[in-house]
């Protein structure tokens, strides 16, 4: 039988999440942090890029890739391009963040341990972490989970993605391509191309969509061979590819599901529902996290977004869902309508109310009451 080893905190899950919060905790002299990480195989994560406004210098070592200028191209029409001064998109591929944060946990007491985690049993007093013999005061769990209920919408933001490497200069590595709303749209929920160039001949061209159901590889590789031939692109090799789908949803995603035990991360409700931007709200609750073990306060990681945000969501993903809005039109009117600041932060769920009124306010307002009058 295994030993039972006893923690203050134990951190389960080494994705952006677990990583960021064991960083913060060992950084800041918390002592008695375990950080269990899942061997290599079916529990662990895939390779991915997270892509954010970098407002958050925390994780700077990492960053691979920065924007100053997004564009934005609609249906019809032509592309348009917005400086986003103050404010930069950043990317960040999970390889860097992981060496990134072993350079700064390798400095800290911070003990990593790996191991499949099964479960985690509360108690009043410690909780008892399945499969890693541990016990800890605290347990902050970030393996994926669903959530407490279905919602409502259950829409998915999927995409498949090629590094592509081009045979001449084919990108503006200055600007960022946000969303090319030109590919075909499906008949529900909207459809757009991605680009981000490193360099004038290599670049991360995705092909993604907000809709009900993921594409098979065969699906998602047809719609990338169409999107590379109206970007225009000279020969090019696929390096390599990567793929996921993230809920976007009005249900709920609890952060205590325990006297000892809280989930952060995707799993703890930090993925935007209109959006699927998660990497910085992750950040915000480790961050969040970090600051109350180290007050002695209760460590609830904070929520990632106000009710407000959520309910914005709610109405939005419901349009979108029933076909009630054009998802195109509306998310290229966000760029055009306001200014790109004020864009950002509804993004990333941290515009004021009056500020929301106004993103509100781009909506067709008929179909936006009919969409309310129906929740
Ligand atoms: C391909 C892809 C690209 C994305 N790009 C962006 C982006 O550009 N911007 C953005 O904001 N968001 C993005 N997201 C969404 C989100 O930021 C990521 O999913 C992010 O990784 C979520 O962080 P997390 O720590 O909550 O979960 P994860 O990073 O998935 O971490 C969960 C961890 O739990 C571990 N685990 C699972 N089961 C067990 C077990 N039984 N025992 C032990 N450990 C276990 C896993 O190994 C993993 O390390 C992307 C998602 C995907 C899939």
């Amino acid at each position: 039988m295994l030993a039972v080893d006893t923690a203050r905190v134990v951190v389960v899950g080494a994705g952006a999440a677990g990583l960021s919060l064991a960083c913060r905790l060992g950084e800041q002299g918390t002592e008695g942090v375990v950080l269990v990480r899942a061997p290599a195989g079916e529990h662990s994560a895939p390779e991915r890029t997270w892509c954010s406004w970098g407002s958050d210098s925390y994780w700077a070592d990492a960053v691979s890739a920065r924007w100053e200028r997004v564009s934005v191209q609609p249906h019809g029409g032509s592309a348009r391009t917005y400086a986003l001064a103050p404010l930069d998109y950043t990317m960040i591929r999970s390889r860097d963040y992981e060496r990134v944060a072993a350079e700064r946990l390798a400095r800290t007491s911070v003990r990593c341990v790996e191991a499949v985690v099964a479960g985690v049993d509360d108690g009043p007093n410690e909780a008892v972490v399945q499969g890693a013999g541990l016990r800890a005061d605290w347990v902050f769990d970030t393996r994926p989970a669903a959530p407490a209920r279905p919602g409502r919408v259950a829409l998915l933001q999927h995409f498949r993605g090629w590094f592509v490497r081009t045979s001449e200069d084919a990108f503006d590595p200055s600007v960022a391509g946000l969303m090319d709303f030109r590919p075909p749209q499906p008949p529900r929920g909207v459809a757009f191309g991605y680009v981000l160039p490193t360099s004038p001949r290599e670049a991360l061209v995705e092909y993604t969509e907000f809709s009900r159901t993921a594409l098979t590889t065969a699906q998602y590789e047809k719609a990338l061979a169409g999107y590379t031939a109206l970007l225009g692109l000279p020969p090019y090799e696929v390096v390599a590819a990567e793929q996921g789908a993230i809920p976007m949803t009005d249900a709920r995603f609890p952060r205590r599901v325990g006297r000892r035990v809280f989930r952060l991360g995707a799993a703890g409700g930090a993925t935007r529902p209109s959006t699927g931007y998660t990497f910085s709200a992750a950040q915000r609750q480790a961050a969040g996290v970090a600051a109350a073990l180290r007050k002695g306060g209760d460590p609830c990681p904070p929520a990632a977004y106000s009710r407000r945000h959520l309910w914005m969501d709610a109405l939005l993903l419901r349009a979108l869902d029933d076909g009630a809005i054009d998802g195109a039109d509306f998310l290229a009117g966000l760029f055009e309508r306001h200014p790109t600041e004020r864009v950002l932060r509804f993004l990333d769920g941290a515009t004021s109310p009056v500020e929301d009124l106004a993103v509100m306010a781009s909506a067709p307002k008929t179909v936006m009451m009919r969409t309310m009058l129906r929740r």
